[in-house]
């Protein structure tokens, strides 16, 4: 009696930010494996489902991953993806300091709408160091100053973009 139980956990994650930092890449990227500059015309859509087995945690999690696709400037729109959100990527690039100068206001949005969801700060296009627009101390203060988890990604080279999936992940099963 009770064997076939059968228990999913599913994790709503919205990634934010300012539009070209590569939102709809690292998406892309973490639930097709694949890095393109055409996703718009290969891809086409603005919700991706992704399932991953958490080796720390044991279990098994299927994300349903909202991007924020040409919305980021309507905020009563990208709003409506707040709700129901477990989790949250903020996410910036190292090439693009207005991008960089955002995020607080970006926290403070989703922290309105959905209170204490898991948040992670990401710094995308690491690749692009030469071109850094922002530096890498300040990138830390930030971090700290709103207690997030930082990452620093290459969506491009797939460098870290899993990380920050399993870390949202795990703090989800974590917490309940
Ligand atoms: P979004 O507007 O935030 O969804 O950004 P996109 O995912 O559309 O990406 C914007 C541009 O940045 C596209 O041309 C991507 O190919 C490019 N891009 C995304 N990630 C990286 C990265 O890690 N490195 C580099 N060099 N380019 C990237
Ligand atoms: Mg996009």
């Amino acid at each position: 009696l009770g064997s076939s139980t059968f228990i999913m956990q599913t994790e709503g994650v919205i990634v934010v930010g300012n539009g070209q930092v590569g939102k709809t890449s690292m998406i892309t990227r973490f639930a097709k494996g694949i890095f393109t500059n055409e996703y718009k015309k290969t891809i086409g859509v603005d919700f991706l489902e992704k399932r991953t087995f958490l080796k720390d945690v044991g279990e098994e999690v299927t994300y349903l991953l909202w991007d924020t696709a040409g919305q980021e400037e309507y905020d009563a729109i990208t709003r409506a993806y707040y709700k129901g959100a477990g989790a949250c990527i903020l996410a910036f690039s190292t090439t693009d300091r207005d991008s960089f100068d955002a995020i607080e206001s970006w926290y403070k949005k989703v922290h309105d709408e959905c209170g204490n969801l898991v948040m992670v700060l990401v710094q995308n296009k690491v690749d692009l160091l030469d071109e850094a627009v922002v530096e890498a101390k300040e990138v830390e203060t930030l971090a700290k100053k709103l207690r997030l988890k930082l990452y620093r990604t290459c969506v491009k080279d797939d460098l870290n973009v899993s990380e920050v999936f399993n870390h949202l992940g795990n703090e989800f099963v974590k917490n309940g």
